[in-house]
């Protein structure tokens, strides 16, 4: 439930979670399945927005994500949401699963850090987020990404072209996997293929304020609105005390038992070096997928009757020995036109927008750090090598991985400015020589600090982040708090 502020006799809780994004609340969702007694306080920087005051005003965040932070290095734009629920109401609703091979980065490919979990560890809570999502997808993905239970939801509609690809290529190319509703659900209308899932005018897609709305309405889950949590007090070098925050215009503290740190990757870092808490990777290796796109100019194929805005992945250029030396890289069939229609008369739809993502190592001259004010600096100096060699190599073999196709042409479109995954400042490991926090995503000196939320992943997988960083948190609490795996 919103609460207007704290209680005057509430000055400790026994677990206090910062902000309301995916890291955060599949950890208070896992916690009230496990019945954890005592309520827990969630302090949010933004306000609660309803989907028809974003849609109203025509954007998910208030304040912008840019005016929350000071910019340094080169140009590079950096995309989330400030309000309850985080990047649940921004997100286009993208859910594949890692692979496998992404956990053992290092071991295979002698790249980046191999994972402290495996995908067969994470499997389980794979199933539960897709459940608690109701996602969409393939079952015979399992060839990629094994599962143990069948996607909640089946796939969406392949258009004409998905049809040919997965003809030709029956092990590579599968429908998307994805939290906006091929079926209508209690709480969702079918999609509709509008193509503005960021404000998708039927609400569509998962987010905080329909899938998970019974957080919110908990009793035992306090959630206190525009509370910008400054710093963590600590009690000894082990353990934090309590937390500092503004709220209402007035700095105020709260204590806590437990700390859950879930502010997304540019401020959960700040959060943690306001308060003194760093060791050498704290903040750096900010990092998200390098993307481009091209246009596919077809001979007599139409296209666009898919049952979503994009609807097949290709994983041609997914794994294999390539990796120990450019990234890997995930093709996304998108069913709309963000290049236009063709011009000629009868052939308007003979067209195929591709989004290509690809792998990004992690660089430690990328970073976040503080000014002396406690303010966000996100230092941006480059993308990797690994990932820029990436575009030219699978440049090179998009003709041979869309020979299926009619092709008349392809057209390389250019870089994307961003790929909206920030991740990586605080990544996960199984030492403080290559990690922030540990396998359970506790911090490796501060054991009552948790972190969530994509700032733990420590590898930059070519395929998008919310969905593993969702499964990571049900983990995270149930280690914490419950069973053991
Ligand atoms: C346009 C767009 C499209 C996207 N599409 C996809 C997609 O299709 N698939 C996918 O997997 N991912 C997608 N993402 C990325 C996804 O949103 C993020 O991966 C995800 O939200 C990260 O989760 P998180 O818990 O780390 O952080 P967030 O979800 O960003 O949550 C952080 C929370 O902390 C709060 N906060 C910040 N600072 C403070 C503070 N000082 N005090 C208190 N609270 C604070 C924020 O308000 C927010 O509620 C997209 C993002 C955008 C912007
Ligand atoms: S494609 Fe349209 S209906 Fe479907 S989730 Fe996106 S905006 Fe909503």
């Amino acid at each position: 439930m919103i609460i207007e502020a704290l209680d005057a006799g509430a000055g400790q809780y026994p677990v206090v979670v910062i902000g309301t994004g995916f890291g955060s609340l599949f950890f208070v969702h896992r916690l009230l399945d496990l019945g954890l007694g005592g309520p827990i306080l969630m302090l949010e920087r933004g306000a609660f927005r309803s989907w028809d005051e974003q849609l109203a005003d025509g954007r998910n965040s208030n304040p912008p994500p840019q005016d929350t932070f000071i910019a340094s290095g080169k140009p590079k734009q950096w995309n989330f949401t400030i309000g309850y629920g985080g990047g649940t109401n921004c997100w286009y609703a993208t859910t594949p699963r890692l692979h496998p091979n992404d956990f053992r980065l290092k071991t295979l490919y002698g790249r980046g850090q191999d994972w402290p979990i495996s995908y067969e560890t994470l499997e389980p809570y794979y199933t539960i987020a897709e459940e608690i999502m109701d996602i969409s997808g393939p079952d015979d993905l399992n060839i990629i990404t094994p599962r143990s239970r069948p996607y909640p939801q089946p796939q969406h509609k392949f258009s004409a072209v998905d049809q040919v690809m997965k003809r030709a290529q029956p092990d590579r190319h599968f429908g998307l996997p994805t939290a906006r509703a091929r079926v209508a659900n209690k709480q969702r209308p079918q999609c509709c293929a509008s193509f503005r899932c960021d404000l998708c005018p039927v609400g569509a897609k998962f987010t905080a304020l329909n899938g998970l709305a019974h957080i919110m309405q908990h009793p035992d889950v306090h959630v206190l609105l525009e509370a910008e949590v400054l710093e963590l007090q600590r009690s000894g070098s082990t353990s934090i005390s309590s937390i500092r925050f503004r709220h209402a215009g007035r700095e105020q503290s709260v204590g806590c038992d437990i700390c859950v740190l879930g502010a997304n990757a540019i401020h959960s870092p700040a959060i943690l070096l306001r308060s003194g808490i760093e060791d050498p990777l704290t903040g750096r290796g900010l990092n998200e997928q390098l993307g481009y796109a091209v246009e596919v100019l077809l001979d007599g194929l139409q296209n666009f009757d898919g049952s979503t805005i994009s609807t097949g992945a290709n994983y041609s250029l997914y794994d294999g020995p390539f990796r120990a030396e450019h990234g890997a890289a995930i093709m996304v069939f998108d069913n709309r036109f963000p290049f236009g229609l063709r011009q000629e008369f009868g052939r308007w739809r003979e067209t195929l927008a591709i989004s290509i993502a690809l792998e990004e190592e992690l660089l430690d001259e990328n970073r976040v750090t503080i000014d002396r004010e406690g303010r966000p600096v996100v230092h941006f100096e480059r993308h990797s090598p690994y990932a820029e060699t990436g575009i030219e190599r699978t440049l090179r073999r998009l003709p041979e991985v869309l020979s299926p196709l009619p092709v008349e042409d392809i057209k390389f479109k250019g870089v994307r400015k961003t790929e909206s995954h920030l991740q990586g400042t605080l990544r996960m490991g199984s030492s403080r020589d290559d990690s922030v926090v540990d396998h359970g995503q506790v911090h490796h000196d501060i054991r009552n600090l948790i972190v969530v939320g994509t700032s733990t992943m420590p590898t930059c997988p070519a395929v998008a982040p919310s969905l593993t960083a969702a499964a990571m948190s049900l983990r995270a609490a149930d280690l914490a708090f419950g069973k053991r795996t």
